[in-house]
């Protein structure tokens, strides 16, 4: 999720308060170049810097051209280097409120991403929680405009008729920012990086790569431009 309208305003206010919270780095053998602010819950902080260091592992044996174009090869550094460059700080934030999981707030800074209760209150697997915060990395990039989201049509349904609602909290996604129109937005770029892992990842456990299969066979649904969708599929979900 990417704001960047009026009520920034307030946002501003709250942001005066949220000291950054500095003094987390515990060993210089896993430094890390970003920082939690001091709302945000420890055992989150702890949880998706597990899952940072866990991504920053990863080997395959190959890559789509999409995920080689947006991430580079399937490696950890490349990874790290990838959200590390794009995400300085970590807070946490209402993110306008309703159905957000997190976001990127431009007017406070294009480099820091924000987590809601929604990302604390609900348990998904640490591939699912990844997805999120590279979701929210590509949000970073002043260059494109933050890669904002597209409205999702109304009626909204799946190829079985079905109404479309978020993997995440359950919310009904019919006419709600947040979906996508080109392979390369926020929804596009994490559905690609977690099908090549789901089929290319070669130190992943199996549970990893199924839930990555599962994530992102869901997330493919926010694509809603025929083009885009059938760039993603040619690319990594229906090739060999
Ligand atoms: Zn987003």
């Amino acid at each position: 999720m990417v704001i960047s309208n009026s009520f920034i305003k307030t946002l501003n206010a709250v942001a005066v308060f949220a000291a950054v919270f500095t003094g987390i780095l515990t060993s210089s053998e896993n430094a890390q170049a970003y920082t939690f602010d001091r709302n945000v819950p420890a055992d989150i902080a702890t949880q998706m810097r597990a899952d940072l260091n866990f991504m920053n592992t990863l080997q395959g044996s190959q890559v789509s051209a999409l995920h080689k174009e947006i991430f580079g090869e399937m490696n950890g550094a490349g990874y790290q280097q990838f959200f590390e460059s794009r995400i300085k700080s970590i807070g946490q934030n209402a993110c306008g409120g309703g159905n957000a999981v997190a976001c990127v707030i431009p007017m406070m800074g294009s480099n820091r991403m924000f987590i809601t209760q929604n990302y604390i209150k609900f348990s998904h697997p640490a591939i699912a929680r990844l997805m999120v915060v590279y979701h929210e990395s590509r949000h970073s990039e002043v260059a494109h405009g933050n890669w904002p989201h597209a409205t999702c049509p109304t009626p909204f349904q799946n190829d079985r008729g079905e109404d479309m609602h978020s993997i995440w909290t359950g919310a009904s996604l019919a006419g709600e920012p947040a979906c996508d129109i080109t392979p390369y937005g926020s929804y596009g770029s994490s559905t690609i990086l977690l099908k090549n892992i789901s089929k290319f990842c070669t130190n992943c456990t199996d549970k990893v790569k199924m839930d990555a299969g599962i994530y992102a066979d869901d997330q493919i649904g926010r694509i809603t431009d025929a083009d885009a969708k059938a760039a993603m599929m040619k690319d990594v979900f229906s090739a060999k």
